[in-house]
């Protein structure tokens, strides 16, 4: 396997050069373009992995997998989808309009911002930072990294540059689709893309998920199998965007992908599997870190579908 994942990197470097970084949040665009790593974590805890895969970089989105394992926990699922839907969308991520056209004012799913800003709201602790702490246990839990924290750098580069979520949030707050202080819950939405990871956390991420919840690595119980369930459904709908349809047809694997160029798989009972390349496609996908996947799920036989 590490063989098969060695070879990959070396394929699958040269399609770098066609995405871009990644610059409207100023700090993400200092990556390194040509950088691509792959991991895999299986259910017998082994981990492989090659090329730049223990170079930390930010979830951003996959952040957004995480905070739902958390709200599906402390809330349930009814009450989480009574606030958000479970539907993809072909608009873009941070899409407004896609909020108020069929005048419901419930964003459409959980892994667009509107639908992650709601469940930022609606977490049941008392602050934004018991709500914060509460989101990295998780994502600490999912990874088996005790130490994943966050970066402020791309914080801060975010908090004062994000327009378009702040313009989000105050909507969402117009319709009373989220409640409390608009800032606070960006807050912890810009936290929570922030926490830095690397492509090897995201392999064992992934591989709770395959593991319906149980982390292969560290062996802990994060969350139960009907959340796994729910979770994993949603990946393959809508976890890479507006490009979900075509990423199950290549690569066969749900997943969650991120601006900051990770792509967190899994492949249920089997494995979790990561990609990081901070060079993106035009929709937001790492390019080279979506042709390795698509690679390695040709190769090792992978495909789910
Ligand atoms: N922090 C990013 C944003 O809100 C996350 C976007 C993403 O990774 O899709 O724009």
């Amino acid at each position: 396997m590490q063989e098969i994942l060695e070879q990959i990197v070396t394929a699958c470097r040269p399609y770098c050069s066609t995405g871009k970084v990644a610059s409207y949040i100023p700090e993400l665009s200092k990556a390194d373009p040509f950088a691509l790593g792959l991991a895999l974590a299986g259910m017998d805890g082994k981990v492989y992995s090659a090329g730049d895969s223990d170079h930390p970089f930010t979830m951003q989105s996959i952040a957004k997998v995480v905070s739902l394992c958390l709200a599906l926990m402390e809330l349930g699922p009814e009450l989480v989808f009574s606030k958000i839907g479970l539907e993809s969308v072909a608009d873009p991520f941070n899409s407004i309009f896609c909020l108020e056209k069929e005048g419901a004012f419930k964003p459409h799913n959980p892994f667009i911002n509107s639908g992650s800003i709601v469940l930022a709201s609606l977490l049941p602790f008392p602050d934004g930072d018991s709500k914060f702490e509460a989101i990295l246990e998780m994502a600490r839990s999912m990874t088996g990294n005790s130490t994943l924290n966050l970066n402020y750098d791309v914080f801060y580069s975010e908090k004062f540059t994000s327009d378009r979520n702040r313009s989000l949030a105050y909507f969402l707050k117009s319709t009373d689709s989220i409640e409390g202080d608009v800032e606070e819950t960006l807050d912890i939405y810009f936290k929570q893309c922030s926490i830095e990871a690397t492509a090897i956390d995201l392999a064992v991420m992934g591989a709770t998920l395959a593991g319906n919840g149980r982390n292969p690595v560290t062996g802990e119980e994060v969350f139960p199998p009907e959340i796994a369930k729910i979770v994993r459904a949603l990946m393959v709908t809508c976890g890479t965007y507006d490009g979900s349809g075509e990423f199950a047809v290549k690569v066969g694997l749900p997943a969650k992908s991120g601006v900051g160029g990770g792509i967190m798989a899994t492949l249920p009972r089997r494995m979790g599997v990561a990609a990081y390349g901070p060079a993106l496609d035009f929709r937001g996908n790492s390019a080279a870190g979506t042709k390795a996947l698509e690679m390695l799920s040709e190769e090792a036989d992978l495909r789910l579908f």
